[in-house]
């Protein structure tokens, strides 16, 4: 419906443990299914010599894909009551990695998957560190197949104290702990009547509970200048406003330039709008009262509320160059609108995005690998940390021409000088 809230969901977990069957139940549960689905579930299940598989309805999905009928697999969707959702369907580490690093898919929260009976793998710990790296902390953890336990409360308890000591070492506190069984639907639409024990919510009314991310022009401004253009005796500055929003007369100040300015007009041209007063995702032209000399890479916000000036930050990159990423080379950084000579001061690990798993003495990052990194740039560029604000939390790394990389800041580093 209109003005309907949608939230971004990413479903991790080791193999085998539920993914695809929990995401069949809440499509199924919430009646999202396209009309067939289950006679295709059916028909595959019994294809397969298997029972009726909640899972194969990502199959269908595909199927139906593969006919050239119009759904997405990547972007499943289901909606309850309150809200709609997008499952963002991750086909393999990689390209799960690599989408959430570039912000071509951006999840807002995630449910990872634990199999009670099988207990917390080493993927399990991965998949959480993962989720810290770029910065998801809206986490419900899924303990599933709690049918296979008789639904013991004491083993439920036991996988949630034993990931929680894990989750904290990363600072991460989930919202909760649901015990499932994604096989029997319990918990996953109503409250489970095998588990009285658990006193929080199913499913589908947990997740109405996560907090949406605040909407892009409710935050502080950010409005990185594209370029500084002559007209007449005036200079207009142009960019895309990427969060808040700028009126005519608003105080401004730019970093990493360090000056403050009042904004004269705010123009239009290449578009049909008009106004005083523009918003985040707007393109737009502004002119100022005091012409100071400003530049390509600057980003404009107001004085309360000013990003981070610095040339040290550290990042989580995921490499896709044919050259390691490596200390002591030049790059180019690209970070909003900035483009800036930059360096990586050290490589703090390095994690294989195929297998996930960690090496924190690796001096470089090969392709498809994804690092902790301390980048230094010659000189200071103006950011914010990610989980601020997207659009100037992100950057790519640029290797000689190419593309090689992607990544986004998790936190400000002190400024280091080091010329003069
Ligand atoms: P994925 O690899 O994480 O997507 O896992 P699947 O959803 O494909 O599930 C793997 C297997 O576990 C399948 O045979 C499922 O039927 C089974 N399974 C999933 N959820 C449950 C559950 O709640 N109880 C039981 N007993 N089996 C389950």
């Amino acid at each position: 419906g209109e003005n309907r809230e949608t939230v971004k969901i990413v479903v991790v977990g080791h193999v085998d443990h539920g993914k695809s069957t929990v995401i069949g139940r809440l499509l199924y549960d919430t009646n999202s299914l396209p009309e067939g689905a289950i006679d295709r579930v059916k028909r595959i299940s019994k294809e397969k010599g298997k029972p009726f598989e909640y899972a194969y309805l990502l199959d269908a999905f595909e199927e139906e894909q593969k006919q050239g009928i119009t759904i997405d697999t990547t972007q499943l969707q289901f909606f309850t009551a309150k809200r709609d959702y997008v499952i963002i369907d991750a086909p393999g580490h990689k390209e799960f990695l690599k989408n959430m690093i570039s912000g071509a898919a951006s999840a807002e929260a995630a449910l990872l998957i634990i199999d009670a009976n099988e207990g917390i793998k080493e993927q399990s710990k991965r998949h959480g560190y993962i989720l810290s790296l770029l910065g998801i902390q809206k986490v419900y953890v899924i303990v599933n197949k709690m049918d296979l336990l008789a639904y013991s409360e004491e083993k439920f308890i036991q996988i949630k104290g034993e990931f929680n000591e894990f989750l904290n070492t990363l600072q991460v506190t989930p919202l909760d702990y649901i015990p499932i069984s994604a096989f029997y639907g319990e918990n996953i639409a109503k409250k489970s009547e095998e588990m009285p024990w658990y006193k929080g919510k199913p499913i589908l009314e947990a997740i109405d509970d996560i907090p949406k991310d605040k909407e892009l022009s409710g935050k502080p401004l950010r409005f990185p200048i594209q370029d500084v253009y002559k007209f007449d005796a005036r200079r207009i500055i142009v960019g895309r406003i990427e969060a808040g929003i700028l009126k005519e007369g608003d105080e401004i100040h730019i970093t990493p330039g360090n000056k403050t300015t009042r904004v004269k007009t705010v123009e239009f041209w290449a578009n049909k709008d008009t106004g005083t007063v523009v918003s985040a995702g707007q393109s737009v032209g502004i002119t100022v009262e005091d012409e100071f000399f400003n530049k390509r890479g600057e980003i404009i916000s107001h004085l309360e509320a000013v990003p981070v000036v610095s040339n040290r930050f550290r990042a989580n990159v995921f490499w896709m160059g044919k050259n390691d990423l490596v200390t002591k080379k030049k790059y180019k950084i690209k970070l909003a609108t900035a483009e800036v000579e930059a360096e990586i001061k050290s490589i703090l690990k390095v994690i294989d995005a195929s297998t996930l798993s960690g090496d924190e003495k690796s001096q470089k990052v090969r392709i498809n690998d994804v690092a902790e990194i301390i980048v230094e740039t010659k000189e200071p560029v103006a950011f914010d940390e990610f989980k601020d604000s997207k659009a100037t939390g992100r950057f790519v790394i640029v290797d000689g021409y190419d593309v090689a990389g992607g990544g986004i800041i998790s936190r400000a580093e002190e400024a280091v000088l080091t010329k003069g």
